[in-house]
């Protein structure tokens, strides 16, 4: 992840473009009624009857701009920084907090646990807000890596016949409710030109699966990147995986478990290659 921290005199520079005559600028809450703060043209009532000009401090969804365009239909939206996906920022307001938290990102996670209900305080749960922030370092390492730095290739020396890396651990979170999903993922494919190594196979399975994912994804984009850096024949990803969010929540069918499988090529187009893999996979 990207951190961008912002001083004040960065937020000052960005303020000075909106601090114009004729401007009357309204902050949303909060981080962008933290800035108009310092505005003299800022409006310091709730929902001013006239504002030109809706700051903000991101534009974070669509949802919030939509809804001050439709309350004040002839503003103006204005982030005060522009980011990427993938870069998070950290406004001087936050880092400068006297509890000594002085991140956002764990601030959050402090506000997270008093929603459910607990005492962030405790001696228990006073690194936790750290912890998890390293686990999530672990967790969704899949983001910072390039699937295909692992495409260094060989000369096929003739082999034209499955390769199939089988039993592959998987473990994921789902992008709905941020709780683990994990199984076994076997992989394989038809060389065409070319092989990789074994264990890249493995790896390619981690880059995806280390992100907020769904289980169909994670086959699509594993054969994906098969077919696009390797240009095998055929490739294909069977994915059996348990969802935690099955088990311990919702309709909590304790046994069941989802499998998915995503066949490109060959393996889509000839029963007789997808029947060899199956048999292959099987063990028989
Ligand atoms: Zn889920």
């Amino acid at each position: 992840m990207k951190m961008t921290e912002l001083s004040w005199a960065e937020i000052l520079e960005a303020l000075e473009l909106i601090d114009q005559p004729g401007n009357i600028v309204y902050g949303v809450p909060k981080g962008g009624m933290i800035a108009a703060g310092f505005l003299e043209r800022a409006k310091r009532t709730p929902f001013p009857e006239k504002a030109n000009i809706i700051l903000d401090d991101l534009v974070d969804s669509g949802k919030t701009k939509a809804w001050y365009m439709q309350k004040y239909p002839q503003a103006e939206f204005v982030p005060l920084v522009k980011h990427e996906p993938g870069e998070w920022i950290i406004f001087p307001w936050e880092k400068e907090h006297p509890s000594g938290q002085n991140d956002s990102i764990q601030e959050n996670i402090t506000r997270l646990i008093q929603f459910i209900g607990e005492d962030p305080n405790r001696e228990g749960l006073k690194e936790t807000p750290n912890r998890v922030i390293r686990s999530y370092g672990e967790l969704f390492a899949g983001y910072s890596k390039n699937p295909e730095d692992l495409f260094v290739t060989f000369d096929n020396d003739g082999y034209d016949q499955i390769v199939l890396c089988k039993n592959i651990e998987m473990f994921s979170t789902c992008e709905h409710h941020i709780l683990p999903f994990f199984g076994m993922a076997h992989v394989a494919y038809i060389p065409n030109q070319r092989v990789i190594g074994l264990s890249k196979l493995a790896r390619l399975v981690d880059i995806y699966a280390r992100r907020l994912q769904i289980q169909e994804r994670i086959g699509e984009q594993v054969t994906g990147a098969l077919m696009k850096y390797l240009q095998p024949k055929g490739a294909a990803c069977i994915i059996e995986a348990t969802h935690m969010c099955m088990k311990m929540r919702g309709c909590e069918k304790q046994n069941s478990s989802m499998i998915t499988s995503s066949l490109k090529g060959v393996f889509f187009e000839e029963a007789k290659a997808r029947a060899e893999l199956m048999q292959l996979i099987r063990g028989k």
